[in-house]
């Protein structure tokens, strides 16, 4: 076969898993430091990744989140199944359009509503396999910096 490769990643490929996944807002303003967080803060290499915007209110049951929910819910399912998870990381981020687009709050409710969906999706994710660890984040702008505070869930 022909193949044009026009580009080859400097970094080795591992085949080992790390039965771990994130759940985040696929929001590319925060995804360096969200990768930063789980590789060095969480010590999680390789860990696998559902991306859409909102992330952790597509698991909150909530209305306006239906559609994307059951794709998330059904993905997560699959990623249990096939890479035999044993925990789930899920982060909301500070300034998240899509709670304000999307969902239609206002600014100075968003905060309150993301730390609400992130108890209402541990729940789902506990509902998905009760054995399954979830940890929960919030990820907030500190100037021009992004930090991550952990949410009792
Ligand atoms: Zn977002």
């Amino acid at each position: 076969m022909d193949r044009r490769v026009v580009y080859q990643s400097p970094t080795p490929y591992d085949e080992a898993r790390i039965h771990a996944a994130a759940v985040y807002c696929s929001d590319g303003r925060v995804g360096d430091q969200l990768d930063e967080f789980l590789h060095h803060g969480l010590g999680l290499p390789r860990y696998d990744r559902l991306a859409c915007p909102g992330g952790p209110s597509s698991l909150s049951g909530r209305f306006l989140a239906f559609w994307e929910g059951q794709g998330v819910e059904q993905q997560l399912r699959f990623l249990h199944r096939v890479h035999a998870l044993r925990q789930v990381i899920l982060i909301a981020h500070e300034g998240c359009a899509y709670y304000q687009v999307r969902l239609g709050f206002p600014a100075a409710e968003v905060e309150r509503e993301q730390r609400t969906d992130l108890e209402r999706a541990a729940k789902a994710v506990i509902g998905i396999d009760g054995a399954l660890e979830v940890r929960a984040f919030f990820a907030l702008r500190l100037e021009s910096r992004i930090a991550f505070e952990a949410v009792a869930v």
